[in-house]
């Protein structure tokens, strides 16, 4: 009998390694606060990454929240995509920003820039653009870039899934005016809950710091902050993890190659990948397929999940579909949501298990043509 896989398992690092810090942590009684394991993760992900301007907090969804209080686009109209997680929307709403969903590029599945364009033509009050490197791939960022001086709207990327991306050479966080990323338990790269910011300069940076630890320095009071701190704990575990990042990205992109040959990915007409953005250099962070069809999806999870296999619909449904927002309209998000589903993939997982989950999708989708 076989365990179940689900969609994927945390990495963790040489348990000696993290007890090894937190037998410092006890000698030092220094637990949080901005600490020095805090800030050495902060040193250690900027030279890893290639960034400057890096500020660590305690999870990915306040991440955002920091980002648009830092850019003071909180209360107003933002545009974003209906494609991605959940969080990018609430994030949005813990600020009181009103989220404009515009429709996503049918190739890369990433925020499409013409759509965005429109609604800034049609919308002078539109305060900011969050568009999402979806599954790590990349977003346009010259035509955000371009439309961000033209309009004058600041550029806030949701690069939660993009932890060792490059595109040309630059990490993916390196875009925007703000990109932040998730250090969650799921994610590739994690810190058990935590994340990142990434702004574009150090003023900016100082501001981040104070919205971080409540908008204050000693008896300086400047801002209403927030508690967004990362503890050492945390801290610890984003350190221990660092030196493993290298092989977990190369681990991805062999494993990646293996699911591409065992699903024939560039002759099946049952299913397909999303196109890379051109000049990426892809960090591998989801497996995601589109199947041809919503029916045939759904006979794929049936299957799977008899098998004890546990794939996730990333992303469905089209966050258009929220309940608590009024509907709009983003056919091509909608249709993608319909037919997408993210394979059990993570670095570690063992051969056999990508090829008996292809092995799985090959055999039901097999009259398909
Ligand atoms: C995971 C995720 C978040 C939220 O990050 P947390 O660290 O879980 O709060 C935000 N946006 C996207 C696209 C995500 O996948």
């Amino acid at each position: 009998m076989n365990s179940p896989v689900f969609v994927t398992q945390s990495a963790l690092p040489k348990e000696e390694t993290y007890l090894e810090y937190v037998r410092q942590i006890f000698q030092s009684h220094g637990l949080t606060n901005n600490g020095v394991f805090c800030q050495r993760l902060e040193r250690e992900l900027e030279a890893f990454l290639g960034v400057r301007n890096l500020s660590v907090c305690s999870n990915g969804t306040l991440a955002l929240q920091l980002a648009i209080k830092m850019l003071g686009i909180n209360g107003k109209k933002v545009i974003t995509t209906p494609f991605t997680y959940v969080a990018t929307v609430t994030a949005l709403m813990w600020e009181n920003c009103e989220p404009i969903f515009a429709d996503i590029d049918p190739q890369t599945l990433c925020l499409d820039p013409a759509r965005v364009e429109s609604i800034l033509l049609e919308q002078p009050d539109i305060g900011g653009i969050m568009p999402v490197h979806v599954y790590g791939n990349a977003c346009d960022v010259q035509s955000f870039a371009d439309i961000s001086q033209k309009y004058g709207v600041p550029v806030v990327y949701d690069a939660a899934h993009a932890f060792g991306s490059r595109l040309n050479g630059k990490s993916l966080l390196s875009f925007g005016d703000a990109a932040t990323c998730s250090f969650h338990a799921t994610k590739l790269f994690h810190t058990v809950e935590g994340g990142c910011i990434v702004t574009s300069n150090t003023e900016r940076l100082d501001k981040l710091n104070l919205l971080r630890a409540f908008g204050h320095i000693g008896d300086n009071y400047s801002c209403p902050g927030i508690n967004a701190k990362l503890s050492e704990l945390h801290a610890a575990m984003g350190l221990s993890l660092l030196p493993d990042a290298p092989d977990n990205l190369r681990q991805r992109a062999r494993l990646a190659s293996l699911y591409d040959e065992a699903l024939n990915i560039n002759g099946n007409p049952a299913l397909k990948r999303p196109v890379l953005a051109k000049g990426l250099q892809w960090n591998h962070a989801y497996y995601p397929v589109l199947f041809a069809t919503s029916d045939l999806l759904l006979t794929v999870i049936d299957e799977l999940h008899r098998q004890d296999i546990h794939p996730r619909r990333y992303f469905h449904p089209s966050l258009t579909e929220l309940p608590y927002l009024p509907r709009q309209s983003c056919p091509v998000a909608e249709d993608a949501a319909s037919r997408v589903l993210c394979l059990p993939f993570w670095a570690d997982m063992p051969d056999a298990t990508a090829l008996r989950v292809a092995q799985i999708v090959n055999s039901t989708t097999a009259g398909f043509a």
